[in-house]
């Protein structure tokens, strides 16, 4: 535990104090630039840097250090979830929770026979879901994510993880909780610990759920396949939180309306007639064709999409070949694309497909074998009033300069699945700020990235985060739960 730590950050504490790696795709760009130097600044200067934490840093409670340290030693994969989940089970069953364990577990062992062929040993859908009723009121549902990543961890913790595993497709490799999840939770077992100690000061049903799989975007619609809107009390409103590893501890930052993308995948397999790289004249190249295929996509956000609108077409992957002389007879392209709306989410899909099938036809190519993926993550739509409802508490708890307004990012989240369905039930998903303060001030200071969510270097500033995220969390529950 650690006590208070000033606010303001010396110019060079802040230079030495380092950060690297590229900022993730799925965190908010809080920060303002690098702050410039105080008058006759040295040693003893003390500069002010925007989207600092003001006022003290929080200090979380011993045994949530410790449940985080514990998560994050031993983190699961998306799907494999059941030690963790057992854990979290046995929390809510002990605050007096009525617990349901397994939830989407049918869902997710029948998808993954029809996807893959088989259910591999320890799969399932570990959903879990705690009702706890306090008497007539609004009914609200706070969602953590339980799921680690496929990344070998590389901080310097000592509790860093050490698990080797197998992903839900059998791919073995080491396992950590690069994206916060464990954070997540722990500050989900605050909040309900919090919350029951303090049920005088709110009444109605509060409805806490563990998710497995947001990593892949599938444990959301796992949860829901299975009645989590039928079984169990119908939500008025579903709230939930992410680490930021672009804001420091002690903040709290958020988007109204669209706060994440859609983001789907596309494949296109591009068929051309090989043979030798001597008599290319013999030969239809893919490599040719796909190239121009590339090129060709950049048209969609410069020339197809609203300026006033925003979208991404990535090729991420260009695979064909083998050796120099030799003209392939195939190259593949891995495609992301991302929007908000989904009218501009169809017509990329549309126009990937015209510009694919188009350029291929102009260089007398077979047709290409175009794939966009099912499982699409939706853009997540965080509801204005509820989220000023929500952020404005959240503001008077921790002070209304730690919660900040930010621009939306073109990430994805799985917790918009729980705002798509017939139900429609507003939803809230809110930045929780993670990185250590001075680190976010040399950051500002230097201009060097911090390490990302999905990096093995994320380290998050753990402690005052959780403490943060347990007050923020617990005064926007409390204001929910008013009539
Ligand atoms: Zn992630
Ligand atoms: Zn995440």
């Amino acid at each position: 535990m650690d006590g208070e730590r000033a606010m303001k950050t010396s110019f060079k504490a802040a230079l030495m104090a380092g950060g690297f790696a590229m900022l993730a795709a799925c965190d908010p760009q809080t920060g303002a630039g690098p702050a410039a130097p105080a008058e006759g600044g040295g040693d003893a200067a003390v500069v002010s840097i925007a989207g600092m934490p003001e006022g003290p840093l929080r200090t979380a409670d011993a045994e949530l250090v410790t449940l985080y340290q514990q998560l994050h030693a031993a983190p699961e994969l998306s799907f494999k979830e059941a030690k963790t989940a057992a854990l979290l089970a046995g929390e809510l069953k002990s605050l007096g929770f009525a617990v349901t364990e397994g939830v989407g577990d049918a869902w997710v062992k029948e998808k993954s026979t029809k996807d893959h062929g088989e259910v591999r040993e320890g799969v399932g859908g570990y959903g879990v879901v705690g009702v706890f009723e306090n008497g007539p009121g609004p009914v609200v549902l706070i969602r953590a994510d339980m799921d680690a990543l496929p990344v070998p961890e590389n901080t310097s913790f000592p509790f860093a993880s050490k698990v080797l595993s197998e992903t839900w497709t059998g791919v073995e490799s080491p396992v950590m909780h690069a994206c916060g999840h464990d954070i997540h939770m722990t500050v989900w077992v605050g909040t309900a610990r919090r919350l029951i100690a303090e049920k005088s000061k709110w009444r109605g049903t509060l409805i806490m759920i563990a998710q497995p799989a947001e990593e892949i975007g599938l444990g959301a619609q796992a949860m829901l396949a299975d009645g989590l809107y039928s079984k169990f009390p119908k939500p008025d409103f579903n709230i939930a939180l992410h680490v930021s590893a672009g804001a420091p501890a002690g903040t709290v930052a958020y988007s109204s309306g669209f706060a994440l993308a859609n983001v789907d995948s596309v494949d296109i397999k591009v068929k051309g007639i090989g043979g030798h790289g001597a008599y290319p004249h013999t030969t239809v190249d893919p490599i040719l064709v796909g190239s121009h295929i590339v090129v060709a996509l950049q048209s969609l956000v410069s020339r197809n999409v609203n300026p006033l609108d925003s979208a991404v077409v990535t090729v991420g992957s260009f695979k064909a070949g083998a050796k120099h002389n030799i003209i392939p007879d195939e190259a593949e392209l891995l495609i992301t694309v991302r929007s908000y709306e989904d009218k501009t989410r169809q017509m990329l899909l549309d126009n990937i497909k015209r510009i694919a099938e188009g350029q291929a036809a102009a260089f007398g190519a077979p047709a290409p074998e175009i794939t966009v993926e099912s499982d699409f993550t939706p853009a997540t739509y965080n509801d204005p009033d509820l989220t000023e409802r929500a952020m404005k508490a959240v503001g008077e708890e921790l002070g209304a300069a730690n919660v900040r307004a930010v621009p939306p990012v073109m990430g994805g989240e799985d917790f918009s699945q729980f705002a798509r369905t017939e139900e429609k039930i507003p939803g809230l998903i809110f930045w929780l700020g993670v990185v250590e303060p001075e680190k976010y001030a040399a950051s500002q200071v230097d201009g060097m990235p911090l390490p990302s969510l999905h990096s093995p270097l994320f380290a998050p500033d753990y402690d005052p985060a959780i403490a943060t995220g347990v007050d923020a969390m617990t005064s926007a529950v409390i204001e929910l739960f008013k009539d």
